[in-house]
């Protein structure tokens, strides 16, 4: 799985039903900002609509490519850029896979404070706010995100920071507030996680789930609605030191 952004622009999605691309839309995988900026000039020059698209994994029409429009991938946009040491902050290219993420910032002895999916691009997975766990943490985005660089439709770059309307407005944007081409990231001291599964009822789980979330850091509830009766709670908790079991 991990593997499945390996591929830059797919010809569907995840699902394997969605065509990413429109009827003679054309497709641009920039080497650079710069590359990208002179696409999207070239683009808007032309009154073509741009779509952004990170690893296709989500199911919707949202990273389908407009009929005679553009798609875009930032695939080869993937490298770290800077590291803050004193802050535990690195900044890096958007279309950076959320794999290598994990592996640069713990070789600097850090974690990102919440855990992310490992087959998305850094961009898409942020940008369709995937991911939260626990109570008192907000989907990744907002957990990690403490600065951005965002193209609009005229291939200008614009920084945005906290208390910044675009800031929010493009931090889990869709891809409608812009293209992100750059992140800066906040880090923690590296932790591992310990994680316990347990069968439980859904209706147990709903009754107790407000009094029990607080005390359960990270944790993952997977459903089935064929099996809307059942359903599996995997929680999570941070251990300092990593456990290998042979
Ligand atoms: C098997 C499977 C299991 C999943 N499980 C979960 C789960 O448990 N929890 C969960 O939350 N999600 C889950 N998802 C959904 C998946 O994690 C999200 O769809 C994913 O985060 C999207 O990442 P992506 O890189 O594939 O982005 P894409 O699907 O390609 O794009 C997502 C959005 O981001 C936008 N985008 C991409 N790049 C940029 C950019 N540079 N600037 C601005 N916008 C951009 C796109 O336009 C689009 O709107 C699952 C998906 C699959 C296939």
């Amino acid at each position: 799985m991990h593997q499945h952004v390996d591929e830059a622009l797919k010809k569907y999605d995840f699902s394997g039903r969605l065509r990413l691309l429109g009827e003679d839309a054309e497709q641009f995988i920039p080497n650079s900002v710069a590359e990208l900026s002179a696409f999207i000039r070239k683009c808007a020059h032309e009154g073509k609509r741009v779509r952004v698209v990170g690893g296709a994994n989500s199911y919707s029409p949202i990273i389908q490519s407009a009929d005679r429009g553009a798609l875009v991938s930032l695939f080869n946009l993937d490298r770290l850029l800077d590291v803050d040491l004193e802050k535990k902050q690195v900044t890096v290219q958007a279309g950076i896979r959320e794999r290598d993420l994990h592996d640069i910032v713990s070789e600097y002895g850090w974690s990102l404070p919440q855990v992310t999916r490992k087959f998305n691009v850094l961009a898409g997975g942020l940008n369709s706010g995937h991911h939260s766990s626990g109570s008192d943490i907000p989907e990744v985005a907002s957990a990690i995100v403490v600065g951005m660089k965002i193209m609009n439709g005229l291939g200008e770059v614009i920084t945005a920071n906290p208390g910044d309307d675009l800031f929010y407005a493009g931090l889990v944007g869709l891809g409608r507030a812009g293209i992100v081409v750059e992140y800066t990231l906040q880090c923690v001291e590296k932790f591992y996680l310990k994680a316990v599964g347990v069968q439980s009822s859904t209706s147990h789980l709903l009754e107790t789930m407000v009094d029990v979330a607080p005390t359960k850091k990270f944790w993952r509830l997977i459903f089935f609605s064929i099996h809307w009766h059942r359903i599996r709670l995997i929680y999570a908790f941070r251990v300092s030191r990593r456990r290998v079991h042979l």
